[in-house]
């Protein structure tokens, strides 16, 4: 059960998330409609993410296979897409595949291939993200910049993958003016691949902006912002 301030307090947010939405797309002359809210819902229990799933959140995300399957499986989503956007271990694949609408987190050739033989089982086309490192942290996931133009052309070989775009999560201890680089810089890299006109690729999606951020990332061009503590408040480890 969740209670009614909790309601409250997660109503309020939204409304406020996506007022905030709307005003920075149109200040970057965009339509508010080409923005997804992606609901970051990790260590969320299966109450509040149904509970959430009846605002104007337009996709889940998780980061853990476990809390994915778990939600999913018990319709938690309401009908509306759940994504991947953890990092994903190659020996969990299988649980993801045909679950997850898109995987925003993929980082290497072995994960690609993994994803595209269970999509070739399954029969279906998985549509993924690449995850770039675009701080070249050396503790964050992702690919680097370099190494981006190698996976794409991996990727688009493989005919139960569609390449929809780009993901990424700067660095946390960037300030404003370098994040915001860090934004533009990777919408240029998802111009660029898209521009390859590569087979089975379809670039349209640009998934970066977090609590703090997400009006930066919207200024230079996401499509789907990720966005857990704004929506649910602090996330509590101490009861996992
Ligand atoms: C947790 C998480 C978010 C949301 O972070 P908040 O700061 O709580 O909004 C976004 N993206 C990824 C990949 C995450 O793991």
């Amino acid at each position: 059960m969740i209670s009614q301030q909790q309601q409250q307090a997660m109503t309020e947010a939204v409304a406020r998330i996506r007022d905030t939405m709307a005003q920075a797309a149109r200040a970057a002359g965009r339509d508010p409609a080409s923005v997804q809210l992606c609901a970051a819902c990790k260590t969320r229990t299966v109450e509040e993410v149904r509970f959430s799933a009846g605002l104007a959140i337009d996709l889940f995300g998780e980061n853990h296979v476990q809390e994915l399957v778990e939600k999913a499986d018990a319709g938690a989503y309401e009908g509306k897409p759940g994504h991947f956007i953890g990092h994903l271990q190659t020996n969990k694949v299988n649980k993801v595949v045909g679950r997850a609408a898109l995987i925003q987190s993929v980082d290497s050739q072995r994960l690609l291939e993994k994803i595209d033989a269970a999509a070739g089982r399954l029969g279906l086309v998985q549509d993924i993200l690449l995850e770039i490192n675009i701080g070249e942290e050396s503790s964050k996931s992702g690919v680097t910049q370099d190494s981006l133009w190698p996976l794409l052309d991996e990727a688009s070989t493989r005919e139960h993958l569609r390449l929809r775009g780009l993901m990424a999560i700067p660095p946390a201890d960037a300030d404003e003016s370098q994040t915001r680089r860090f934004f533009a810089r990777m919408r240029e890299l998802l111009e660029k691949a898209a521009a390859l006109g590569l087979p089975n690729a379809q670039m349209d999606i640009l998934s970066m902006g977090m609590s703090g951020d997400y009006a930066a990332a919207i200024a230079e061009g996401a499509t789907i912002v990720r966005i857990g503590t704004a929506i649910y408040g602090a996330r509590d480890y101490s009861k996992k």
